[in-house]
């Protein structure tokens, strides 16, 4: 069984508190077993590899995919020092979450590594690591606490690479009306265009320096120039792609958000042109990229391979960085060409002007539209069983909305619970005529500021005031 939750906290509060009572007040003996993403847990080598940099003080060694810089200080120093330690001698479990103080973001960022980067059964530290004891545990687990995220990043990776396969699974998704905007999240794609370009030079000039490293390997000096030279084609197509979406922009009398949204998810035939050629060149780009990562990874399990493991361990987390990358690159443009068959639900597709960090750049975006689709195929279509719960499941007094959105098949159990308390006789709701609706942000502070004590009516006892505040900025 698996348990899906919308967020950690909710998580932690099944696994330590819920469930056992359940269990003890049922009399069930059944293991359980709370399941996190990869970047929850601290990875052995990166941490070893991470105090190895800061000893040797090189400035700005952090520089991650997406071009944030870190500089370790001296406190980045004596915190993965006695991480390291408590690792070393078993009283710390490498979970963020049970780390004793808070870890800042970008400290904690530099110890975690992607599927693609982890060296698996061949790395050094795989006895010891935090992310394979936690997925050993799930082997004997019979409930499985999860969130929808990471059911969703199992679906994505076809099911049953994170999680037992949906065949073998019961899910609960508490939450069940956050399901569909996850899917969606999960399987929508997008590409900064500038920052593709910078990421793929910055990767040719990384091959050029790992050339000398791996001459003797007659395989690698014979892939890497290959592999350096499509990254060129694909910035090239990249910079024919770039003034055509600027004119898509240009031409657009575009609303306050930056974004200009393609009608009906149709991008034209000269972005649909280039983006084939985009995905077939990234395509097979990709090939030659799993193809390196195989090489490394045999080199990895050879004892008498010439060069030092700890660089090998480099070039391969960076080979597998680049592997992810391309992966990313080819959902986005794979997804643009194709065009619409006839009855089939369009994509979403839009640009928006990107220009954070001072770099004016698009970001190309493809997304469904809708969750049916993709959850009939990958959830319902191949669960063993499942079950959606939430408080707001059901509108208009009936759960076709949920249907549609989520594609829960027609012959599906749907029911209605009353809740434990009697929420329309505890309170009365009065919205004041001259209210400011909660989108104009501003005006609504300033009007909750003037005249909330005014609103309310002085009586004896505590005053309890709930404001809800969606991140699009509407509330009340
Ligand atoms: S097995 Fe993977 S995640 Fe674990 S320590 Fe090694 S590289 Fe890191």
């Amino acid at each position: 069984m698996v348990v899906a939750t919308g967020t950690i906290a909710l998580q932690e509060q099944l696994i330590h508190k819920d469930l056992p009572e359940l269990l003890e007040a049922c009399g069930w003996d059944h293991s359980c077993a709370l399941v996190k993403g990869r970047g929850r847990y601290a990875c052995n080598l990166k941490m070893e590899q991470c105090l190895d940099a800061v000893k040797s003080k090189e400035a700005g060694l952090f520089l991650f995919e997406d071009e944030v810089a870190f500089n370790p200080n001296q406190h980045t120093e004596g915190l993965y020092k006695e991480m390291s330690e408590a690792l070393a001698e078993g009283t710390w479990d490498g979970d963020r979450d049970s780390w004793e103080t808070r870890i800042q973001d970008v400290e904690w960022r530099a110890l975690t590594i992607d599927r693609r980067q982890c060296t698996g059964r061949r790395c050094r530290f795989v006895n010891q690591c935090a992310f394979f004891n936690a997925r050993n545990e799930l082997e004997e687990s019979e409930c499985i606490v999860a969130n929808h995220d990471l059911v969703m990043a199992d679906l994505a990776l076809g099911g049953g690479a994170i999680l037992p396969p949906p065949e073998d699974c019961i899910y609960i998704f508490d939450e069940g009306h956050r399901l569909g905007d996850t899917a969606i999240r999960h399987f929508g794609a997008e590409c900064r265009v500038n920052n593709s370009i910078t990421f793929l030079e910055r990767l040719q000039k990384q091959i050029k320096g790992q050339g000398p490293l791996f001459e003797k390997d007659s395989a690698l000096t014979e892939q890497l120039p290959r592999i350096e030279k499509e990254a060129g084609n694909i910035i090239e197509l990249l910079s024919v792609a770039y003034p055509l979406l600027q004119q898509s922009l240009e031409s657009a009398d575009y609303p306050e958000d930056g974004r200009y949204r393609y009608a009906h998810g149709d991008v034209g035939a000269g972005i649909r042109d280039i983006a084939k050629q985009l995905a077939h060149k990234t395509s097979g780009w990709l090939g030659r990229l799993e193809v390196l990562v195989d090489t490394l990874n045999d080199a990895l399990g050879d004892k008498q391979y010439p060069v030092p493991v700890p660089d090998i361990e480099m070039f391969y987390q960076q080979a597998g960085s680049w592997q992810s990358r391309a992966e990313q690159l080819l959902a986005l443009w794979d997804r643009l060409h194709r065009e619409l068959k006839k009855g089939e639900m369009p994509m979403a597709c839009w640009l928006r002007l990107d220009d954070s960090g001072g770099n004016i750049d698009i970001s190309v975006n493809a997304s469904p539209i809708q969750a049916a689709e993709l959850l009939s195929d990958r959830l319902w279509g191949s669960c063993y069983g499942a079950v959606l719960t939430s408080a707001t499941l059901k509108a208009l007094g009936n759960f076709e909305t949920l249907k549609r959105e989520t594609g829960v098949p027609d012959f599906a159990s749907f029911m209605s619970v009353a809740g434990a308390f009697n929420y329309g006789e505890a309170a009365v709701i009065r919205v004041p005529a001259d209210a400011v609706e909660g989108n104009s942000v501003d005006a609504h502070s300033s009007y909750i500021v003037d005249n909330f004590p005014s609103l309310v009516e002085k009586r004896c006892g505590t005053l309890g005031a709930v404001f809800i505040k969606a991140s699009d900025g509407a509330g009340f």
